[in-house]
């Protein structure tokens, strides 16, 4: 068999007719080789032959017995039926919904046969319905033995996946592996083509440990960094360079009421480097929560305009941008720029003027939401695009914007979700990615407090203070995942009985708001008319809420060290001294403890991603989530750790040989093929 011959369509295979490739594809088995990739979960142990007085009622079991007698009863409904027995006992096999003469065929009275399948009690007698299996003696050994268990779906039985499975196990090629001998003894793997064997035997394929599976997660990885990488490259073209620079930049900084962080300094160097080279820049602004990335961002904005390009700001909501730009009018004040807004709910007259602008030139500077990538908008001279709270757009979207600007315009992303090590290559590639560790020198730490629930009625004089006082706070109830109706109702329970305590100084936000609601709730949290805003998690990230000084999480348990750590975040920007406080169900696991633990103790994002990733696994990390890019199917960030390093270590060094038929086979069985010649950012 040609090697490739893995990549056709599942229904190129014997058995595979319209019907059941239409069910195979349910379960994301289009392609031969997704059959391989299939790992059985589990096994069916049908390894022994047991007599009818051993028989144990739920087990499935296997049995020899002798035909005696078929049954058809001419009333509908009832189903057809085979006694047997042997020397120790009597059966019947039972079968709704069959043909007489497939039976007859199936069971010839007086020979033996062997059965398999499930064993009930029925009258007081042994019976097995539809069994799985009915052989033959001599075909004995199809089935006295431990069959591999996969994840099926309906229409899909063990006996039909088999004859696919067992057909493509025995076909797999020999392929020339892309990993040398050494390479894989060093590292702890296996060669591919033992590897993908041994999968399908259930031991292996469900020890994400053995030595078979890490070389599939290996190999997974690499495809998809191979990917990213490749991708990346592409986007890095040549493009003119920024020139005249730096005095605007450095008028504002000497004008700002703070000295910027170290962080914040190094930061703008990057980006000001990548400005003034050659090659386009893809760049990615990582910090925590409040750590001061708008301000490198608008700096990075005035060096691009005294450059004589036009710079677009992109953000996801309404109210950021608004922020966004009431700040970037404050600070540019005095030089000149011409500054607009843009979104949704602009009024035609002036989208209108604003668009003239933009294509004419006359507009410096366009901060807004969605609104900027659409088709009527074109850019005279777009330098430079920038997308605050990435995850929260598509890569179709960004790479919108920044297609308005051709090939000069250079990309800067910023996010506000730390991102451990080794989740990085996965998550941005090989992008460029800057680091704002520190926070504002003055910032106060966020006093982190927790407090089993039954104890909420020690709060309320804190919050009454905190009232008297002119403090807002944020009351995030926990998130009923499954139910976005039991979400809103736990929320609005909550809201109906703090409202009742403080009349009309309580919001109420959450997830079936739509966006306008929602903005017109922490509008008026915003302007000081709400002192309490009872949420589910969908406080928007990024919001300056200057004035909230105090976030109350219930039942923090629900929630990851990450998603904690940023909700805190929401308070405590301003000058004020910001609290959070936890509340926990009672008995509290030595797990939940250290997190605890954790979070009072750290205030650092990366600190606490990197924790969080050991203690949750990654499935709960936010920002992977909302990244976009799907879920490892092998590779895990905990437990193969090792794997991620060396696989971007192994990429890297083989980039230049990414053309070569080898690893076309491999990002082939990834499905990366076709995406690695799709344009992103
Ligand atoms: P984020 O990184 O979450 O986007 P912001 O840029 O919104 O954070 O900044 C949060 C607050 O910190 C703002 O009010 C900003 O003015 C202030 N800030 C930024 N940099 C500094 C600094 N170096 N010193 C003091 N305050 C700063
Ligand atoms: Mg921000």
């Amino acid at each position: 068999m040609k090697k490739d011959y893995i990549f056709n369509d599942v229904n190129k295979l014997k058995g595979v007719g319209p019907q059941l490739s239409k069910y195979l594809k349910r379960k994301k088995i289009e392609k031969i080789k997704d059959i391989l990739l299939n790992l059985p979960y589990s096994e069916t142990d049908r390894s022994k032959l047991y007599k009818l007085n051993e028989l144990e009622v739920g087990k499935i079991q296997s049995i020899k017995v002798k035909i005696k007698r078929l049954n058809f009863p001419r009333i509908r409904n009832l189903p057809n039926k085979i006694l047997c027995e042997d020397d120790t006992g009597k059966i019947d096999i039972v079968y709704f919904n069959s043909r007489e003469g497939y039976l007859r065929k199936l069971y010839p009275i007086n020979d033996w046969v062997i059965i398999s399948g499930k064993i009930n009690y029925f009258n007081k007698k042994y019976q097995i319905t539809n069994p799985d299996y009915v052989t033959t003696l001599d075909n004995k050994e199809y089935v006295i033995k431990n069959i591999p268990k996969y994840n099926l779906t309906k229409g899909i039985n063990e006996k039909k996946y088999r004859i696919i499975s067992e057909q493509v196990i025995s076909n797999i090629p020999e392929i020339n592996d892309w990993l040398n001998t050494d390479f894989i003894k060093n590292n702890n793997l296996l060669s591919w083509n033992e590897s993908i064997k041994k999968l399908h035997n259930s031991k292996e394929g469900k020890d994400n440990l053995s030595k078979s599976f890490r070389r599939l997660a290996f190999d997974e990885l690499c495809a998809n960094f191979f990917t990213l990488s490749k991708n990346r490259k592409r986007i890095k073209k040549e493009k003119l360079p920024k020139l005249f620079f730096k005095k605007k930049s450095n008028y504002i900084e000497k004008k700002l009421p703070f000295s910027l962080t170290k962080s914040q300094q190094k930061a703008l160097k990057e980006i000001n480097e990548d400005l003034l080279s050659k090659k386009r820049m893809f760049r990615i602004v990582q910090g925590d929560v409040g750590s001061g990335k708008t301000i490198v961002s608008l700096l990075a904005i005035s060096n691009i305009i005294e450059s004589g390009y036009q710079c677009a700001l992109m953000s996801p909501t309404e109210i950021l941008a608004k922020q966004h730009y009431e700040l970037a009018k404050k600070i540019y004040n005095n030089l000149n720029f011409k500054i607009e807004f843009l979104s949704g709910k602009t009024e035609n007259k002036h989208r209108k003027r604003i668009l003239e602008n933009l294509e004419n030139g006359k507009t410096n500077l366009i901060i807004g939401t969605h609104a900027l990538f659409q088709k009527k908008i074109n850019f005279k001279k777009l330098g430079l695009a920038i997308i605050d709270e990435q995850h929260k757009f598509g890569v179709k979207q960004r790479s919108e914007l920044a297609k308005k600007g051709g090939d000069n315009c250079d990309v800067l992303l910023m996010s506000a979700t730390p991102i451990p090590r080794t989740m990085m290559m996965s998550l941005y590639g090989d992008m460029d990615i800057s680091k704002i560790t520190e926070k504002p020198a003055e910032r106060k730490k966020i006093i982190t407090l927790s407090k089993p629930d039954n104890k909420i009625n020690e709060l309320w004089p804190f919050i009454k203070k905190q009232m008297d006082n002119k403090n807002q706070i944020f009351w995030v109830c926990p998130l009923i995942e499954e139910s976005s109706f039991l979400d809103y109702s736990s929320a609005k329970k909550k809201f109906d009985s703090i409202n009742k305590r403080f009349k009309n100084h309580v919001g109420l936000i959450h997830g079936s708001l739509n966006k306008d609601e929602k903005e017109e709730v922490l509008e008026k949290f915003l302007n000081k008319s709400l002192s309490i805003l009872v949420s589910t998690t969908v406080i928007e990230v990024g919001i300056d809420f200057p004035n909230a000084n105090l976030i109350i999480i219930e039942n923090a348990n629900k929630f990851g060290l990450a998603q904690l750590h940023q909700l805190r975040g929401r308070v405590g920007r301003g000058i004020k001294q910001g609290t959070c406080i936890l509340l926990f169900k009672d008995g509290l696991s030595k797990n939940a403890i250290k997190r605890i633990k954790i979070l009072k103790e750290s205030d650092d994002g990366f600190f606490i991603a990197e924790e969080d990733l050991k203690l949750r696994g990654f499935g709960d990390l936010i920002g992977y989530q909302q990244s976009g890019i799907k879920n490892f199917r092998f590779a895990d960030p905990v437990i193969h750790e090792d794997l991620f390093k060396l696989a971007e270590k192994y990429v890297s060094k083989n980039q230049e040989y990414i053309n070569e038929k080898k690893y076309s086979f491999l990002l082939k069985l990834f499905d990366m093929a076709d995406i690695i010649n799709i344009k992103e950012i």
